[in-house]
This record gives C-alpha cells, structure tokens and sequence, in this order.
C-alpha cells in the first residue's frame, strides 16, 4: 500500500480527522443535506490534486461524473486563483462528463478506464452517485434490480481505484423524509441512501451538516483508520476552507 496517497479537502481540521485527506485506492463518500458544501468541496478537490504533494495534492489529472449539471469550472477558475495555479490549465486538467441515467453513469465511468490508463489521473469525483439510481427504478419492486445495478456500479468503481490508484470521492444525498427528520433532528439521524450495498462499498463516510452561522461541520462516520471526530469548515470563494 506504499503507493497509495491522500489528497487534501482545503481545511486543515477537516484533513486532520482524516488522517491528511481523502485516501487513494478507495471509495471516499461525503453526504449530507443541501448546501453543506458537498459541490464545492468536489470543485476544490479538483483543484488540489493538481498541486504539488507538499501542498496537499497529488500532481494529476481529474475525472469528474456529473449526474446534477452543477459543474461550474468558473468555480475551478476562483480556486485555482487562491491556490496560486493557472485557472485555464486547471480546468484542462479536468476531464468533465455528464452523465445522463444510471446506464449512461455506468458506461461513462467505464469509458474512463482509457485515460486513466495514461497514469496521469489521481482523482475521480462523482457528484452525485444515487441521483440518477434513484430516479431510474421505481419503488420497491424495482429495488432490487437498482442495489444490483449500483452494486455493479461499484464494484467497478472501486476496482478502477486500485488498478489506477486514484482517490474516488462520490457525493451521496440524505434520505429525506420529513417525517423521519423530524424525529430524528440529531445529525446521527441522517441517513445516507443507497443502503447496504453503497455503505458496504464506501470505505470512509463522511457526514456533513451546517453549523453555527456559516460553519459547517463534517463528521467521520464509518473509517477503518479514523475516529468518529468532527471538524468545522466553511466554504468561501477560494473552496473549502477553515
Ligand atoms: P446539494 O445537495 O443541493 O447539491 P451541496 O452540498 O452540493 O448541495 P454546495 O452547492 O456545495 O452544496 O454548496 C452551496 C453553498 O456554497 C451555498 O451556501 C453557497 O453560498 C456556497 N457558495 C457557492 N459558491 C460560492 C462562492 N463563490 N463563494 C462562497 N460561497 C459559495
Ligand atoms: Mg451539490
């Protein structure tokens, strides 16, 4: 595993719940409500894997799946600004797909596997994983064909992470019954979708919620080298930040 490295979020206490960052060789998954950050952190990402290993990065290229058509590469442009990079070569570092249903998602990741094997890639983002999972298959009689679909899918991902050891970070959404927000108002209560075959899979979870004012607070879930720790980010207009 000596190989293997970590890239980092843009907030020092957040790097430092995660050991230094998001690690390669493996499926790293954020979740949490709307406007925690998760969009941006994946722009920031994008931006920091292109710098020097000293600065947190991993001097590569990166892959972004775009399930939401949130991708703003004027965003990258603003970041790379704060990091001191070229906004143009950053943005061309980036290669952007849009994914436009749960087989196209699947196709196109699989696609990636050609430019990854330049070995020039050293981060994959998909945001968000379940968008188009969850609005392809239908209720509970299509369940079980989705978790088999999603499972593959998976499978996939976290194969392509270790032949091309690259870091994957995939954005994930909350289950969002009011019902059952109500009841459970802690942020422990949140829970990710895509079930047991998406937490299997996810080998560091991490939960996002907003805090006091403009903080925001990321939260390890499920790691099998961190502890359960919070960290309080904000998100400004160079990315994630403390
Ligand atoms: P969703 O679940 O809806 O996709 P998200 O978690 O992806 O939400 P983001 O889009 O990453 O949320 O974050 C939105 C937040 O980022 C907003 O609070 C917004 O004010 C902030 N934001 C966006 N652009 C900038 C910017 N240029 N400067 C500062 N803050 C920004
Ligand atoms: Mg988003």
């Amino acid at each position: 595993r000596k190989r293997c490295f970590r890239i980092s979020t843009g907030s020092k206490q957040w790097d430092s719940i995660l050991n230094e960052g998001f690690q390669s060789c493996s499926i790293n998954e954020v979740y949490g409500e709307f406007r925690c950050g998760k969009t941006q952190l994946s722009h920031t990402m994008a931006v920091i894997a292109q710098l020097p290993k000293e600065k947190g990065g991993a001097e590569g290229r990166v892959a972004v799946i775009d399930t939401e058509g949130t991708w703003r590469p004027e965003r990258i442009v603003q970041i790379s600004e704060r990091f001191g990079i070229d906004s143009n070569a950053a943005n061309e570092n980036i290669l952007y797909v849009r994914a436009e249903n749960s087989e196209d998602q699947h196709e196109q990741l699989c696609g990636l596997a050609e430019p990854f094997a330049s070995g020039q890639y050293r981060l994959l983002i998909i945001d968000s994983i379940m968008t188009h999972f969850r609005n392809d298959f239908h209720g509970r009689g299509e369940l079980n064909e989705r978790q088999g679909k999603l499972g593959q899918h998976l499978r996939k991902l976290s194969q392509m992470a270790e032949e091309f050891n690259i870091t994957v970070l995939i954005i994930n959404q909350v289950q969002s019954d009011p019902g059952a927000s109500a009841l459970f108002a802690s942020a422990d209560g949140r829970k990710p979708i895509g079930g047991h075959v998406l937490a299997h899979a996810s080998t560091t979870r991490i939960l996002l919620r907003k805090g006091r004012g403009e903080e925001r607070v990321a939260k390890v879930i499920d790691s099998p080298d961190c502890a359960e720790k919070e960290a309080t980010y904000i998100i400004t207009t160079g990315g994630i930040n403390d």
